[in-house]
């Protein structure tokens, strides 16, 4: 199964960061899990790490996405090859190109 939000989380972005699959993002209220790339972090982690972190427990299985352990494998596989979409959310904020790393002194 995937794991779904409900609306009692509290926009705190524990979780986002954390999901190996990228598949948490903030929608219009709250934050959200898309099902398609939530694969409760079978061929990651032991656990679900967004489970493990939300300090409000607003993590459960999503009840109309039912899956088997084998499914979520195969899921895991599908992401592994597929490209990183435009909506996938960066791993690192992007950086105006030609912008230098560091300030110069005295600037
Ligand atoms: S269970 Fe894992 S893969 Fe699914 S949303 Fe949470 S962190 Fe991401
Ligand atoms: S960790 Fe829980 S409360 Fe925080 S943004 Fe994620 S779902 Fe919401």
């Amino acid at each position: 199964m995937a794991l779904t939000i409900t609306d009692e989380c509290i926009n705190c972005d524990v979780c986002a960061p954390v999901c190996p699959n990228q598949a948490i993002t903030m929608g219009p209220q709250i934050y959200e899990i898309d099902p398609q790339r939530c694969t409760e972090c079978v061929g990651h982690f032991e656990e679900p790490q967004c489970v493990q972190l939300c300090p409000v427990a607003c993590i459960p299985l999503h009840p109309q996405w039912v899956e088997s352990q084998e499914s979520l494998w195969q899921k895991y596989h599908r992401l592994q090859l597929a490209p990183v979409t435009a909506t996938t959310p960066p791993l690192l904020p992007p950086r105006p190109c030609g912008a230098p790393l560091l300030a110069k002194e005295g600037s």
